[in-house]
C-alpha cells in the first residue's frame, strides 16, 4: 500500500484565506476560516468543523459525504449553531440521511439546513452576505459568492461631526449607502455557462473554477458529466474581472504539469497570469 500524503493546500489573501483540498471523484472541499463557511465540504476535514456555515453546492458524494460528520462532531466538541445552505430540494434527503445516523448511532445530532434556490441573499453576518445562483450540473446545484457588505456615509453628508450625523439619524433620515463587495464566487461542479453576467461572480475578487479535464480525449467525458474541459475556459472566462482564478476539481487523471501547460496553450496571456490550481503537484499525482 502507498500512503498518500493528505493535507489542504493554502491560498493566502489580504483579507481573507483558502485552505482546500479538490480533486474529481474523491473530495470537495474549501474552507474560508475568516469568512466562517465552507464551500463544499468533502469528507469534512478537522478545519471545516471550526466554521459555522458550509455551503452546499450539490448532493454528489465526493462533496457532502461529510454533513453529518460535520454536525455529529461539532456536537460531540460542544460547538453549536451550524448551518447548512443546500440546493432546496435536498433538504428532504438530508433529514432522512440524519435520521438514518440518528438511528445508526443512537440519537440525532443537532443540525440546520436552510433550502436555497438561485438568486437568493443569506445573511452570514452583518457585514457579509451570500448570494446564490443556478449552476448547470447532472442534478439540483447552486454557486456561491460571499459578498462583503459596508454602510457608507452618503457624499452629501461627509463634512458634518458625529452629533449632527446622529440627528439626522433621529430625524429619520438614512444617511448611508450601501456598497458591495464581491470576495469570493464559487462556480462547485458546473457545466459551460454565462456566469459573467453575475456581477457578483465576474467582480469577485477570487474566482473558484471546476476544471475537472484537460486531456484532448476527455472532452465528451466533460460533456457527459456536465463539468468543464479546458477548451471551455477562454469562453467562460470571457469578461470575468478576478484578480485570482483558482482551478479546483482537477481529476487525477491528468498530470498537472501538462494541465499547466494546456492552459498557457489555451488562455490569453492576461487571463493565464492571473490563473493557479487550489491543489499542488504533490497531492494530486499519483508518483
Ligand atoms: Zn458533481
Amino acid at each position: 500500500m502507498r500512503i498518500r500524503p493528505y493535507k489542504l493546500n493554502e491560498v493566502k489573501l489580504d483579507q481573507f484565506s483558502l485552505a482546500g483540498y479538490s480533486v474529481a471523484g474523491e473530495e470537495a472541499v474549501i474552507v474560508a476560516p475568516e469568512l466562517d463557511c465552507c464551500f463544499d465540504i468533502g469528507k469534512c476535514p478537522r478545519e471545516a468543523l471550526t466554521v459555522n456555515h458550509v455551503l452546499l453546492s450539490h448532493g454528489h458524494m465526493d462533496h457532502v459525504a461529510g454533513l453529518p460528520y460535520y454536525f455529529a462532531q461539532r456536537d460531540f466538541q460542544g460547538i453549536s449553531d451550524g448551518v447548512a445552505l443546500v440546493p432546496k430540494g435536498l433538504v428532504g434527503p438530508l433529514e432522512e440521511l440524519m435520521t438514518a445516523w440518528g438511528r445508526v448511532e443512537g440519537h440525532v445530532a443537532p443540525h440546520r439546513f436552510v433550502g436555497m434556490s438561485g438568486g437568493e441573499d443569506y445573511e452570514l453576518r452583518r457585514d457579509l452576505v451570500v448570494r446564490t445562483f443556478a449552476t448547470v450540473h447532472t442534478t439540483e446545484s447552486l454557486g456561491f459568492s460571499l459578498v462583503e457588505v459596508r454602510n457608507k456615509l452618503k457624499q452629501e453628508y461627509e463634512g458634518l461631526t458625529g452629533p449632527e450625523i446622529v440627528a439626522l439619524k433621529e430625524k429619520g433620515e438614512s444617511v448611508t449607502h450601501r456598497i458591495e463587495l464581491p470576495l469570493v464566487a464559487y462556480l462547485g461542479d458546473t457545466a459551460p455557462a454565462n456566469y459573467a453576467e453575475l456581477p457578483h461572480v465576474a467582480e469577485a475578487q477570487v474566482l473558484l473554477i471546476e476544471c475537472t479535464f484537460f486531456d484532448g480525449d476527455h472532452a465528451g467525458r466533460a460533456r457527459a458529466g456536465k463539468h468543464l474541459h479546458v477548451s471551455d475556459l477562454p469562453a467562460i472566462l470571457e469578461g470575468m474581472r478576478n484578480e485570482r482564478i483558482i482551478i479546483c476539481h482537477v481529476t487525477r487523471r491528468t498530470n498537472l504539469s501538462q494541465a499547466r501547460k494546456s492552459l498557457r496553450d489555451t488562455l490569453d496571456g492576461d487571463t493565464f497570469k492571473r490563473v493557479s490550481f487550489l491543489m499542488s503537484r504533490q497531492y494530486i499525482e499519483e508518483e
